[in-house]
């Protein structure tokens, strides 16, 4: 518990320390708590400090962790790459989803939520350095599935999603997030409303609140080393 404390506090400054930075109100930039592979005992602790959004990127190891916190009020975001066989159960059991990258999924996560529950938060994820192997709409499609996502019932479109390509050139990384950031704006010009754009994790949060991030997804730096 104490160090999840000192960790969790580590990072609150971090944020806190990166927005004053770059001139914003550490109040815009709130906190994913990325609790893939990672045990249960962690998020309660963490939720018990206040922490309340945790994300997971593996249906099969969400669900029984959900089962096991159902007494809590969490907020999941499903973060991993979608296959369709697998949507129904993430429209049913996650509040956000912000690896959304093509229509058909789009379709079937509004299709699938059940009426009972409130809209699905949603996240557009681009693709934004371009990378062929990666998920992420490519940024000219961004527009039309953002277009339809604004169609449906079961759905609220809440922002952008972006994991950039590996390097460690910060003015790489923040050419990527900004390149994002613009996207963002461009959207929001033409009518969207949106107030999420998810980027920055462990080792590059600064370069992504200084890019204009609202959501940072952390996993290392909140519960140290993932279990391989
Ligand atoms: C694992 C993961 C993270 C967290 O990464 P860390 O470097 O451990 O902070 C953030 N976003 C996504 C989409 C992830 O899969």
């Amino acid at each position: 518990m104490n160090r999840t404390i000192r960790r969790l506090q580590s990072v609150r400054e971090r944020i806190k320390i990166a927005c004053l930075d770059a001139g914003r109100d550490p109040g815009e930039v709130s906190l994913l708590a990325v609790s893939k592979r990672q045990p249960t005992e962690q998020i309660i602790s963490l939720n018990d400090l206040g922490v309340t959004d945790f994300g997971e990127n593996q249906l099969q190891e969400a669900m029984p962790k959900q089962q096991v916190l159902a007494n809590l009020s969490l907020q999941w975001h499903f973060i991993g790459v979608l296959q369709s066989n697998k949507t129904r159960a993430i429209a049913e059991n996650f509040q956000w989803v912000q690896s959304v990258d093509r229509e058909r999924i789009l379709k079937r996560l509004s299709l699938q939520r059940p009426s009972t529950l409130p809209p699905l938060n949603i996240c557009l994820q681009v693709n934004i350095d371009r990378e062929p192997q990666k998920a992420g709409a490519a940024p000219e499609n961004i527009m039309s599935l953002a277009a339809l996502a604004q169609e449906l019932d079961n759905i609220t479109l809440r922002g952008l999603m972006v994991i950039p390509m590996i390097t460690d050139d910060p003015a790489i990384r923040h050419g990527s997030f900004s390149k994002v950031k613009d996207l963002f704006e461009i959207l929001n010009q033409s009518g969207h409303g949106m107030d999420t754009l998810s980027m920055g994790m462990s080792s590059d949060l600064e370069t992504a609140i200084a890019g204009g991030s609202t959501m940072v997804r952390i996993g290392t730096d909140l519960f140290g080393r993932r279990k391989p």
